[in-house]
C-alpha cells in the first residue's frame, strides 16, 4: 500500500526538530531511520501530516565517552554500535546485541533512538537497555531530562517520551571489573525479531559468588521487564548450574505472556526460563574470563 500524504520537513538541528514537533504537535512524526514508522504509513496505521525527518542533525550521531559513561546518539544505527571498537571494549552487550538485529538494510538504517521509542514487544534493544540500565536523554520544550530504562517502557508500544520531546543520546556505564554480559534470543523464523530475548550483565564478587545481576527480558510480554526474581535469587550466590537454572525458571514469573500464530504464552515462558539460564551461564562465564 502507499501512505496517505504528507508534508516532508528536513531539520539541520534538534532545536529547529523541536520548533517543528511543537509547530505541527500532533499531526506530525519524527523520521529516523524509518524501518518502523515507513511501514505503519504504508500500512496506514500512521498517518502523519508532517514527516520531520531529523536524519540529517549530525549532533544525534555518535558514540563517545562522557564523565565516565558511555553515551550514544539517538541516531546511531545498529551497525554502527556493532562495528564500535569502544563499545566492543567498554560495553560488548550492545554490538552483541547489535549483531542479532534484522539484515544488513535494516542495520545500516536503524537506528537505536527509532527501535526504543517505536517500543516494539519483540524488539532486541529494550533487554540490552534494561540489564546495563541505560538512561535515556530526552529533550523538549522545557529542556532536558533523562528517564531510567526502567521507567521508559510503559506499555505495547509505548515509552515514557512525551510527544513533544525528541529522544538525543542513550548512556550506559561500561563494564565494571570481574563482569560479563549476554544477549540470546530465538529469531522468529519469519521476521529475525526476538519471540524471546534475554540479555544478562553479571558481576562477580571477589569470592566468586554472584554480586549483582541484571537480567532483562524482551518479546515475552507487552514490555519488556526486568526478571526481579531471578536476580534476587542469584546474589549472593556461587554460579553453579544448579543454581542457575533455579534462579532462571523464575524468568517470567507474573508475566502475563503474549500468545500468537507461532508462541504460545506457556511456550514463551518456558523460553524465557532457557534463554535466561544461557545468557545468565554465559555472562558468569565472561565474568570469571573463560
Ligand atoms: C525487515 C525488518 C527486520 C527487522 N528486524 C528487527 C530485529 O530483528 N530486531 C529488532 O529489534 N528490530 C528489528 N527491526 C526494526 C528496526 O530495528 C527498526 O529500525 C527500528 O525498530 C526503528 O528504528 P528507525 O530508526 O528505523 O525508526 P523509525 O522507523 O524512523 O521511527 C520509529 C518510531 O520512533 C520515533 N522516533 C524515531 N527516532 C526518534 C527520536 N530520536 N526521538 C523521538 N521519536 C523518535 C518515530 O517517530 C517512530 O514513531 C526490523 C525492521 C525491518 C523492516
Amino acid at each position: 500500500m502507499i501512505s496517505e500524504s504528507f508534508e516532508y520537513h528536513v531539520p539541520k538541528t534538534i532545536e529547529e526538530a523541536l520548533g517543528m514537533i511543537g509547530e505541527f504537535g500532533d499531526e506530525s512524526k519524527v523520521l529516523a531511520g524509518g524501518h518502523s514508522l515507513l511501514p505503519m504509513m504504508k500500512l496506514r496505521l500512521a498517518s502523519p501530516k508532517h514527516l520531520i525527518d531529523i536524519g540529517r542533525i549530525g549532533a544525534l550521531r555518535y558514540i563517545r565517552e562522557s564523565e565516565g559513561q558511555l553515551e550514544l546518539g539517538a541516531l546511531t544505527t545498529h551497525f554502527e554500535i556493532e562495528s564500535s571498537s569502544l563499545l566492543k571494549s567498554k560495553c560488548p552487550l550492545l554490538p552483541e546485541t547489535a549483531r542479532e538485529i534484522g539484515d544488513v538494510q535494516v542495520c545500516n538504517r536503524g537506528t537505536l533512538g527509532g527501535s526504543l521509542v517505536h517500543a516494539d514487544p519483540a524488539a532486541d534493544w529494550p533487554a540490552a537497555m534494561l540489564a546495563v540500565e541505560a538512561e535515556m536523554v530526552a529533550r523538549g520544550p522545557h529542556g532536558e531530562r533523562k528517564i531510567r530504562a526502567r521507567d521508559f517502557f510503559v506499555d505495547l508500544m509505548a515509552t515514557a517520551l512525551q510527544s513533544d520531546e525528541l529522544l538525543t543520546a542513550i548512556r550506559v556505564s561500561p563494564l565494571p571489573a570481574r563482569t560479563g554480559d549476554a544477549y540470546l534470543k530465538l529469531h522468529h523464523p519469519a521476521s529475525g525479531f526476538a519471540v524471546v530475548g534475554v540479555a544478562v550483565r553479571l558481576t562477580l564478587a571477589e569470592s566468586g559468588s554472584i554480586g549483582e545481576a541484571r537480567v532483562g527480558v524482551t518479546g515475552v510480554g507487552a514490555k519488556p521487564y526486568r526478571a526481579e526474581e531471578t536476580e534476587r535469587l542469584l546474589a549472593g550466590k556461587s554460579p553453579t548450574a544448579k543454581r542457575l537454572e533455579e534462579a532462571a525458571a523464575h524468568a517470567a514469573d507474573g508475566v502475563d505472556a503474549n500468545s500468537d500464530l507461532y508462541a504460545s504464552g506457556d511456550y514463551r515462558k518456558h523460553l524465557a526460563a532457557v534463554y535466561a539460564r544461557r545468557a545468565i551461564q554465559r555472562a558468569a562465564e565472561r565474568a570469571a574470563g573463560r
